[in-house]
């Protein structure tokens, strides 16, 4: 899952994608306002992290005109404000929640999780499409009987691949899901974790269009 990443303290920026690649995600951060709008417009990113305090643009005013132009990208405001008007505003602009800073690591993870199953209608954690399942939480994979934990960045291809069962993915749609902005992505990384996945999960997990890409069956249950 590839986040953005809005927030122009260093030290917290630094850890939060520190923490957020752990966990399986590609973060794009960006350290201010202006340079977070282009982001948005170039679009790509599962969920906003957006930081109310920031220069030259404030965060309240990007979300403002981020839900004015209909973009419906998740967005989870960060703040060190405890003010409740803000928290307030930001509700009100179309932040889907809001975390006060210092905040735990593990409650940010489970409400990211929250927001995202929300805005894709799962009740639970689950996805799968009847012959492989995965669980966001706790990075299981499940299929033929057998479960793995998978490690992060083979969760997330997986993961991109469940959100859409039956839709092709080329290689470059692939590594822009699960690899952030300006990462180095050898060649053949794609071949490399498709090939580990199925080693736990079974070949016919992830099907092979020679020379257009990858696909999990549609078979959503
Ligand atoms: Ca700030």
């Amino acid at each position: 899952m590839r986040i953005l990443l809005i927030e122009d303290d260093p030290m917290f920026g630094d850890s939060l994608t520190e923490a957020l690649g752990d966990a399986g995600m590609s973060v794009d951060w960006l350290r201010d306002g202006p340079d977070g709008e282009l982001a948005i417009a170039a679009g790509g990113h599962a969920l906003i992290l957006l930081d109310l305090g920031l220069p030259r643009i404030s965060g309240l005013d990007l979300l403002r005109s981020l839900r004015k132009s209909g973009n419906t990208t998740p967005l989870l405001v960060i703040t060190a404000r405890d003010g409740t008007a803000d928290r307030v505003d930001g509700l009100d602009l179309g932040a889907d929640d809001y975390l006060v800073k210092p905040f735990e690591i593990s409650e940010l993870l489970a409400r990211i999780r929250a927001v995202v199953r929300r805005q894709r209608g799962h009740a639970v954690s689950i996805l799968g499409n009847g012959q492989v399942q995965i669980d966001l939480a706790s990075h299981e994979a499940t299929a033929e009987g057998a479960t793995v934990v998978l490690p992060a960045r083979e969760f997330a291809l997986l993961q991109a691949l469940l959100e859409r069962p039956g839709t092709l993915f080329s290689r470059t749609q692939i590594e822009d899901r699960i690899y952030a902005w300006g990462e180095e992505v050898e060649s053949n990384a794609v071949d490399v974790l498709i090939h580990s996945i199925r080693k736990k999960l079974g070949k016919a997990v992830i099907r092979n269009v020679r020379g257009a890409g990858w696909m999990v069956e549609g078979r959503d249950r």
